[in-house]
């Protein structure tokens, strides 16, 4: 049977051997305590006494901090030992909550830490930013002490950010650094990119610009409600909404054959005696005749000739428009409106370029 099963009560040796143990454990955590303080960066700067007493202690740049040399190595153990009775030595105290005020173990000086933290996180800034697509624009004014910089996503949007790499190891728990991304520096630090990540139908949108090969122009924001403008692969420059363009099997409108114009057959020209407006449409005309009617009173129609070939109404067009330029006549309104004192001049230019180009063309001169 040995000493530690023994159940008779102790001798007076059992006593002494007992007490001149326990001095000897005391002696020895309080050099763990010394060591594991020296290792971690603080001095002691008060008296060393029992385990269980409270150490003064400073880190280089002066910070200073209080622990007993118990709870410096094991809080857990320290809020469960309480002195012996007989003093001198420790006892444990099954279920002893009485001392739960102990500071945790001891670590290295925390504002020195955090400093440190701060530096490796500013000098790492520059390859998070190249990490996360970050196009740094300027210096910003920052709202807390800490550096700020104006930047670009690859997206386009811009915005202000803690000039700090959050993703640096090591960062002291807290709130104050204002960074966009998570506590662990994860995730994008774009916060409109994020948005629109989180946005199902802006995902979608994306999507389908993608695989329709069509290029978002603008900046897209996180917000559905936004316009947008696209240029598909066949060239055509549109802007869609969001939901628009989900509704429709291709984004491009002129590819879905929303808003096309029909190709112009019908050439005119009107009047309203001091104005003459030579002009192309579409269909029979008269939609865009009575427009200029009511909208700018040119109610006299002098020519309206209808159902020309493809292509004729354009080049009538430009012949009539490029000879008048030619011959000094300039339009006194927008590209097509003229004094009416060349009224012959535009009626006769029309008129030639017909004899010449489509001399059996059957057309109608009204008066
Ligand atoms: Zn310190
Ligand atoms: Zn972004
Ligand atoms: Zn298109």
């Amino acid at each position: 049977m040995s000493d530690d099963t023994r159940t008779t009560a102790p001798s007076p040796e059992d006593a002494l051997r007992s007490a001149r143990l326990l001095a000897r454990a005391e002696a020895a955590v309080m050099a763990l305590f010394a060591t594991r303080a020296y290792e971690l960066g603080w001095t002691v700067r008060s008296k060393l006494s029992g385990i269980l007493d409270h150490v003064a202690l400073s880190c280089d740049a002066g910070h200073s901090t209080q622990v007993t040399p118990v709870t410096a190595l094991h809080p857990k153990l320290g809020s469960t030992i309480v002195p012996a009775p007989a003093g001198g030595a420790f006892l444990m105290a099954t279920g002893m909550t009485s001392l739960g005020a102990f500071p945790m173990a001891l670590e290295e000086c925390q504002h020195c830490a955090r400093k440190r933290w701060e530096e490796a996180a500013r000098a790492s800034f520059a390859a998070y930013a190249i990490e996360t697509d970050l196009r740094i624009l300027a210096d910003a004014a920052s709202p807390n002490e800490y550096p700020a910089k104006d930047v670009r996503c690859l997206h386009g949007h811009e915005f202000t950010i803690t000039a700090m790499n959050p993703r640096t190891p090591g960062r002291v728990p807290g709130i104050t650094y204002g960074f966009t991304t998570g506590f662990d520096g994860a995730g994008d630090p774009c916060v409109t990119c994020r948005g629109i990540s989180q946005t199902p139908k802006l995902v979608e949108f994306k999507h389908r610009a993608r695989e329709q090969s069509v290029m978002i122009l603008d900046v897209m924001s996180d917000r559905i409600a936004q316009t947008v403008r696209l240029c598909c692969v066949a060239g055509h420059l549109t802007s869609v909404g969001i939901n628009t363009g989900l509704k429709r099997e291709l984004l491009c409108a002129r590819c879905s054959g929303v808003g096309v114009r029909p190709e112009p057959t019908v050439y005119y020209v009107v009047t309203d005696g001091a104005t003459v407006k030579p002009g192309i449409s579409s269909g029979d005309g008269r939609g865009r005749l009575d427009t200029h009617r009511s909208q700018h009173g040119l109610g006299q129609v002098r020519r309206l000739i209808t159902d020309l070939p493809v292509g004729a109404a354009h080049d009538l067009e430009r012949h009539v428009l490029d000879c008048l330029a030619s011959q000094g006549i300039r339009p006194v309104i927008g590209s097509e409106y003229f004094d009416a004192a060349h009224i012959d001049r535009v009626l006769e230019l029309a008129d030639g370029w017909f004899a010449a180009n489509l001399p059996n063309f059957p057309w109608t001169v009204t008066a």
